[in-house]
Formats: C-alpha cells, structure tokens, sequence
C-alpha cells in the first residue's frame, strides 16, 4: 500500500495556497462569472504567487514540485473559485508535452516564460468530429520541406482566447493513422481564436474555438517522434488532465459541504439551526464521506506518480469518482438551502452549474469507465 501521508511542505503548501485563493482569487469571483471572462489580475496574481511554476523543473524556472502539490493548488484555488482552478489545470496541461516530449531547445524556449506566467498555455485535441475519439479529428499537417503546414479546427479549448502558447494535435493528411503534436506561439502565423463558448457554468473560465489556416509549422516545434504525437497528448491528458480535474472537483465538494454547513447552523426553523435536524445531519454526512473518499483517490493516484510510475489508470478512478460526487454534492449543497439554493445570491446556485461543467473535460464518465474497464481486465 503506497503511503501518501502529507509531508510537513505540503501541509505549508497548502495552507499557502488557501491563503492565496482567499485573497487574491475570492474577490474577482463575482466579477469573472458575471463578465465570462478570466480576469487579468488574478492570472497576475497566479504568476506572482509562483501558481503556474508548480510542476515546471527547477533548471527552466519552475518550482520542480510533483502531481501532490499541483492537486493541492487546484483544489484550494477551485474551493474559492471552479473557472480559476480550471484555468490553472488547463494551462498545466498544455505545459506537460513541452516538458515530457519537447526539445531542449523547445524547453528553453517556454517554460521560463510559463513559469513566470508571462505566457498562457492549453492543449487543443477536441474537435467536432472527435472528443471521446481522438483519432476522430480532421486538422491535418502535411510536409512542405522542413515545415508543417497546419489546417483545420479544434473546439471547447480551455483557455483558447487568452494562451500564447499551445499544443495541437493533428493527423498526416496522407496517412490517418500517424498524428503530429506540434506546440504553437502566438508569433506563428496562420492560427487565431474564433469563436467564444457561453458555457452553463465555470463561467469566468475562458473555453472556445481555434482555427487553423496553413499554418506554417518548423520542424523544431514537433513534440516526441513524427506521427506519434496522439501518445504526447493522450499521455498529458491521462496523467496531467485527469488528475488536475480531480483538484477542480474536490475543491468544488469542499466548497458545498463549507457553505452547506454553514447555512445549516444560520438558518433557524422550529426555533433552532436547521443543522439539528437529522436529515440535515445525513446529508452534510454524506457529502463529507464522498470527498473524503475522493481526496484518498485523488491523493493516492498522485503519489504514485511522484514515486516516479504512471497512474492514468487510478487517475481515472478518482476522475469519476469525484466528477460525479460534486454533481451530487452540489445538489445536496442547493437541497439543504431550500429556495435560497435557488438565487443567484447564494454561492451554491453556482456550484451547481459550474459541477455540470466539471464532467467531460479530460474524459466523460463513460470513458473513465471504459479505461477502468479495460485496466481491470488487463
Ligand atoms: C469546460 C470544458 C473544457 C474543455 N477543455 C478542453 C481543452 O482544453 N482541450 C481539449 O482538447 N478539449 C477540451 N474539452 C473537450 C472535452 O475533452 C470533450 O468534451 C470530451 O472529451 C467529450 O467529447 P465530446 O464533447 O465530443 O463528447 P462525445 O465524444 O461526442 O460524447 C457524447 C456522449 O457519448 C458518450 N461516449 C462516447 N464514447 C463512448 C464510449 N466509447 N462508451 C460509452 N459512452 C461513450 C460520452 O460519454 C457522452 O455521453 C473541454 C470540454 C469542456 C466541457
């Protein structure tokens, strides 16, 4: 049984990383949701606080921390704010490929600007024609000498309108089976954001479209080996996505048994806190033992990974787990404030539509299952 009791910088790191959320992040909470976009102030504040060097090695800026810290930074940033530990999960997504596949050159090119949180960052595989099935995309390469030239679209990009610098799946024009991941910048010509997403919830969180016409790609900006590149991004996503997603939701459970608490012992009827009431007590219950069960998940799957083995397989565990726990929290969360769960002035009316909006992203449920699936029977 692999141990991952917290060590005493990880305790610090969290009580720093609340304390940032609390004061740099909760103030713009109102403003990003009712304007749908990220505010500029708080990715100011996420580089100042060194938020998005976590997982970037020590020699290119970063802090060289493991998959422990990065998921106790997105679950204490997505406690106070679901969009901002969203944000923070893509852009470390979109940093993976660079550091596990990219060249030295590659890596000295990015990642201190990264680190600093001078540049934004995402990955984009998702297109219409491919979510759940990656090799179902259309954008497609082809070579011109030493370029690459780029064309297609990619939809429901985290981040798409506001990172600089991104990794981008493709397939060979000529061959469907061969894939290219390529990392883009925004000096390169030929690739822009279009369309912006509305989204349900998770809304002071930037998702949207990206549209590639012959771009024009050095061979220098290929990640890991020529049509392999559905491995570089399957890979970030199974290991980076997945466990970054069980941050954002843990900190979205956090968030609904906190204010449900805290509604039961304000709200009087029968003359005393509705949080005397045992049915209260049940559900509060109930919304502890899910997210003790999904930090214990969450938390074993990342400590794996810090001991140096992949864990994309408990990472899928604890991704369903806890993505479907705070669906179920937040909906205990609205049910024990009765009609206040309702308006708009109660936080939880929030959490409600941001925990819809946690699902698919790094994989539906089903697909968490169907890799679940496979592994027990491997
Ligand atoms: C807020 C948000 C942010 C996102 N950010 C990014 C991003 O930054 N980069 C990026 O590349 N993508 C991103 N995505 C896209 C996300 O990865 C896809 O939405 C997800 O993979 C599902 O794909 P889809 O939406 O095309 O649904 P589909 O693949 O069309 O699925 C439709 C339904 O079919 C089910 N289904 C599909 N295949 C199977 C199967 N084999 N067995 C059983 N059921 C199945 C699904 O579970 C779902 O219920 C984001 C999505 C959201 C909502």
């Amino acid at each position: 049984m692999i141990d991952f009791t917290f060590t005493e910088e990880q305790e610090m790191f969290r009580k720093a990383a609340r304390e940032f959320a609390e004061t740099q992040v909760a103030s713009y909470v109102d403003e990003m949701e009712k304007t749908g976009e990220v505010s500029d102030a708080v990715v100011k504040a996420l580089g100042e606080a060194e938020m998005m060097a976590i997982t970037i090695p020590e020699e290119y800026g970063g802090l060289g921390l493991g998959y422990t810290e990065r998921l106790i930074a997105v679950e204490e940033i997505s406690r106070v704010s679901v969009a901002t530990g969203m944000m923070l999960q893509v852009f470390a997504l979109g940093i993976e490929p660079i550091v596990k596949f990219g060249s030295e050159e590659l890596k000295k090119k990015y990642l201190p600007g990264l680190a600093r949180g001078e540049r934004l960052s995402t990955t984009a595989v998702t297109e219409a024609t491919g979510g759940s099935d990656p090799t179902g995309i259309r954008s497609s390469y082809k070579k011109e000498g030493d370029d690459f030239i780029l064309n297609g679209r990619k939809c429901f990009i985290t981040n798409s309108h506001i990172a600089d610098t991104i990794t981008v799946l493709a397939k060979d024009e000529e061959n469907p089976k061969a894939f290219c991941a390529f990392v883009l910048d925004k000096d390169m010509d030929g690739w822009k954001a279009t369309h912006k997403e509305h989204k349900v919830g998770m809304r002071g969180c930037n998702t949207g479209e990206l549209a590639f016409e012959n771009c024009r790609i050095p061979a220098t900006q290929m990640l890991g080996e020529e049509g392999k590149g559905l491995r570089v991004t399957m890979a970030a996503i199974g290991d980076v996505g997945r466990g970054g997603m069980v941050g954002v939701a843990l900190g979205l459970q956090t968030a609904c048994l906190e204010e449900s608490i805290k509604f039961a012992n304000e709200r009087i009827l029968y003359g005393k806190p509705i949080a005397a009431l045992q049915t209260i007590q049940n559900k509060l219950a109930d919304l502890k033992i899910d997210l003790e069960a999904g930090q214990l998940l969450g938390y074993r799957a990342a400590a794996i990974q810090d001991k140096g083995q992949r864990s994309s397989n408990e990472f899928a565990v604890a991704k369903y787990y806890t993505t479907e726990a705070c669906q179920r929290a937040a909906k205990m969360a609205v049910d024990i404030h009765g009609g206040y769960g309702c308006m708009e002035e109660y936080a939880v009316s929030r959490f409600l539509r941001d925990s819809y909006v946690v699902g698919p992203s790094a994989g539906t449920s089903d697909i968490m299952k169907v890799i679940i699936g496979r592994w027990v029977l491997s």
